[in-house]
């Protein structure tokens, strides 16, 4: 049987969260700690105790690290309440990137590993940073990895560049991506390790400017200058990163989708009061058929995205590795909210170019889920490469 009925205590749960937001989180939103650079750390560590104090931090943590051990789905509708305000996630603990690496680091840490590196994220008092993206190398196609690592038998040697780290600036928990070399004792091949944010090696060059603020600390142009490394760092198998990576992929990409989602809804009910109560040519410009067409399109578009997700929340429920329909889900809904909050910009007229309202600033935040996790076009590549034959 299809059953698209929520539970009525997800509901409660939902309600209580998205209320949570709206009356605790909102008014920060105009906090001078909201940076350019996104949230400072000072300011997350605020909102995390708020979170901490109503009982809502890390909600999606297993049951053991004292989490409520959500479901996709569960996280679906949860993170859809959250996203209502980009400050929302960041106080429950489920942004990016530290979010999908607690769910990496919860699937391949040893037991000393995971209390290092992976309990004080989870318990909010620390961020974590996931390193891939290279300025001549990895990008949308990973392969092209260049940061290297030596290993002489008790010793791994980081050498690289990496840009566009978010968060790397204060972050302790790194997660790092580099090319094992041919070695006599492990497998060569892209690998994953852990550092401390703190080693000497990890030079963080500088933060960039960036259009979006919606991630704690920005991103970063980080150097890795001979950061030496214990065997114990290396997470999980020698040579097994794109599996890893994978193993990621899919449930993080989804988990942006819900809270972009809720961040889209928010915008359109905005879009609505305006349209509403503004006038033009003698009537509210929502009797427009012009205005009225784009708040039915909005509405189209969310519901569709929000069942997109849904589909691929149960699949991943049901064990699944969901790869080409998460691939279909982002492709489908960053491409969607982006035009949904580009609508909600047309309605309300001139100030929504302003920051009278969040409609600009989401508009701007929302531009960059069009390209991470995958840009749109290498969706659209391995989906036709699904579609008609010889990929994945
Ligand atoms: C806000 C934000 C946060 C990020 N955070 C992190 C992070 O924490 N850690 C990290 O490692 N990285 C991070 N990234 C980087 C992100 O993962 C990359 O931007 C993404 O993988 C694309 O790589 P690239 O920027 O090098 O683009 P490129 O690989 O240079 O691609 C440029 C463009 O080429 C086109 N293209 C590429 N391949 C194809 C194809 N097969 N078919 C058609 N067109 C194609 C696409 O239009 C693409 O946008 C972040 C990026 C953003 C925007």
């Amino acid at each position: 049987m299809i059953d698209f009925s929520i539970p009525e205590d997800l509901v409660a749960k939902r309600d209580r969260v998205r209320q949570w937001v709206i009356d605790e989180i909102i008014p920060y939103e105009t906090d001078p700690r909201l940076t350019q650079h996104g949230p400072t750390d000072g300011l997350r560590q605020e909102l995390v105790e708020k979170a901490r104090a109503a009982g809502l931090l890390t909600i999606q943590a297993p049951v053991e690290y004292g989490g409520w051990g959500l479901s996709h789905l569960e996280q679906a509708v949860l993170y859809e309440a959250a996203g209502w305000s980009t400050l929302g996630p960041v106080a429950m603990n489920c942004a990016a990137p530290d979010e999908g690496n607690m769910f990496l680091l919860n699937k391949i840490t040893d037991a000393a590993q995971a209390e290092r590196y992976l309990r004080p994220v989870i318990e909010g008092h620390q961020r974590s940073v996931f390193a891939m993206t290279e300025p001549d190398g990895a990008g949308s196609d990973p392969g092209q990895l260049r940061t290297t690592a030596t290993f002489d038998g008790t010793h791994f040697r980081i050498d690289g560049l990496k840009w566009l780290i978010t968060g790397a600036n204060g972050a302790r928990t790194w997660i790092i991506m580099a090319d094992l070399q041919e070695n006599p004792h492990l497998p060569s091949g892209p690998t994953l390790f852990l550092a401390d944010g703190d080693a000497p090696g990890i030079v963080i060059e500088r933060v960039m400017n960036s259009m979006d603020r919606n991630y704690v600390e920005g991103h970063c142009v980080v150097r890795f200058d001979g950061l030496s490394l214990p065997r114990e760092a290396l997470l999980g198998e020698a040579g097994a990163a794109f599996r890893y990576a994978q193993l990621r992929l899919a449930p993080a990409r989804l988990t942006h989708a819900m809270r972009w989602l809720g961040a889209a809804e928010r915008a359109q009910s905005i879009a609505i009061d305006h349209a509403r109560t503004r006038t033009a040519f003698g009537k509210p410009i929502a009797e427009h058929q012009g205005v009225s067409f784009k708040i039915a399109d909005n509405e189209i578009a969310l519901h569709h995205c929000r069942l997109s997700v849904w589909y691929v929340a149960w699949l991943l429920d049901q064990g699944e590795k969901a790869r080409h329909e998460s691939s279909v889900a982002k492709a489908f809904v960053s491409e969607e909210l982006f035009r949904v909050l580009d609508r909600c910009v047309q309605v309300l007229g001139g100030i929504g170019v302003t920051e009278e309202t969040p409609v600009s600033m989401l508009f701007r935040d929302v531009r960059g889920f069009r390209l991470y996790d995958g840009p749109t076009e290498v969706h659209q590549y391995a989906i036709a490469r699904k579609v008609l034959g010889g990929g994945r």
